[in-house]
């Protein structure tokens, strides 16, 4: 079923969903499983599954010089997908990124996801590879997640790359995509990257997830602004509970989000081996006030733990 679909059906009701990472290569999907099994209680309707681009490293060859190598440390989005349906019978949300990906090898990829029954997708850009500052398209491939989205459209309309298919199979993706409350860190200011947004629902996305937050209040004007651009479709909070400290300097860092003056303080002074604690407690507030408001679904990123989710998720 597609991911907008349970939001109509849920009826006002606020639901449940994860995000996995694919284990790092050399692991096995029964990692996948060891989050997962548990954080089913919770019924989620779908979960979403990240996808990992390749990274350059430099290996040292036999003549001694190093040879620049690409490879992919987290593979396996969708044959995680695949299997998270097969076993739990709940809808799996491949991220799909243009970052890496010629416009035909995305074709390509659209079409597995559609014979293996995935009809829902997150469509993103993607960030630059560690070591390069800015990022970079694949020659032929998309610059920005819009152009993806119209790609998918396009699929769902019949239509594919090669101008002599006449009547394509419609494909029937559900399409999400990626917003920050807090401004996506390109963009030079939230208005502009609000407009973005819209382009993005305008081409076919139905449903949004945002970046993480930990000030609710960042989010609820997020909304009311999206709102009053003519933006639409569910808006779906993601979010991250803080469970180390150093995690006060490296979220910002990776995710260009800040922390309310009220979570910093409270960490300053809290031990490090309580601080998963207040993190959950951070969090479980931040959850009931957003059901409280009515979100269509609260989203959490568990980042391989399931127990702080489980923690969470069972208090509300
Ligand atoms: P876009 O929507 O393309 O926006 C990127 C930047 O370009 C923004 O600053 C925007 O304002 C600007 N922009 C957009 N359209 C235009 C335009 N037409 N002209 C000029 N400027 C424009 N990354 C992964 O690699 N794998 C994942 O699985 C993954 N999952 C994610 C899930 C969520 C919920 C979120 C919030 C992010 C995720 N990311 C993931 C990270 C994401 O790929 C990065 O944040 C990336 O830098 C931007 O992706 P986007 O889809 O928001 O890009």
């Amino acid at each position: 079923m597609k991911v907008t679909e349970y939001f109509e059906r849920s009826a006002g009701t606020t639901l449940t969903s994860f995000e996995v990472l694919p284990p790092l290569k050399g692991g096995s999907m029964q990692d996948i499983f060891d989050i997962l099994d548990p954080l089913m209680e919770f019924k989620p309707p779908f979960v979403d599954v990240t996808y990992h681009r390749e990274e350059f490293v430099y290996k040292m060859q036999t003549s001694g010089y190093y040879e620049k190598t690409a490879i992919r440390k987290r593979p396996g989005t969708v044959g995680i997908c695949a299997s998270i349906m097969h076993r739990y019978g709940v809808d799996a949300v491949p991220h799909l990124i243009c970052g890496g990906f010629s416009i035909e090898e995305t074709e390509n990829a659209l079409i597995d996801l559609h014979f293996l029954g995935i009809n829902n997708v997150l469509a993103l850009r993607g960030d630059a590879r560690q070591f390069e500052d800015k990022f970079t398209p694949e020659p032929n491939g998309h610059k920005f997640a819009v152009d993806l989205v119209r790609q998918i459209q396009d699929m769902n309309n019949g239509v594919y790359l090669d101008a002599n298919i006449d009547k394509g199979s419609k494909t029937e993706f559900c399409i999400g995509v990626a917003a920050y409350p807090e401004k996506h860190f390109e963009a030079p200011n939230l208005d502009q990257d609000i407009k973005y947004l819209k382009e993005k629902v305008n081409a076919g996305a139905s449903y949004i997830v945002t970046q993480m937050f930990f000030d609710n209040k960042k989010y609820f004007e997020f909304v009311d602004k999206c709102r009053a651009a003519g933006i639409d479709v569910p808006i779906v909070p993601g979010l991250k509970p803080l469970t180390r400290k150093y995690q006060l300097n490296s979220i910002p860092r990776k995710f260009f989000i800040n922390f309310p003056e009220e979570l910093v303080k409270e960490v300053a002074k809290t031990d490090e081996k309580n601080i998963n604690q207040v993190g959950i407690e951070w969090c479980i507030a931040q959850s009931k006030e957003l059901k409280a408001a009515g979100v269509p679904c609260l989203h959490y990123y568990t980042m391989g733990d399931s127990n702080t989710t489980i923690k969470i998720a069972s208090s509300l």
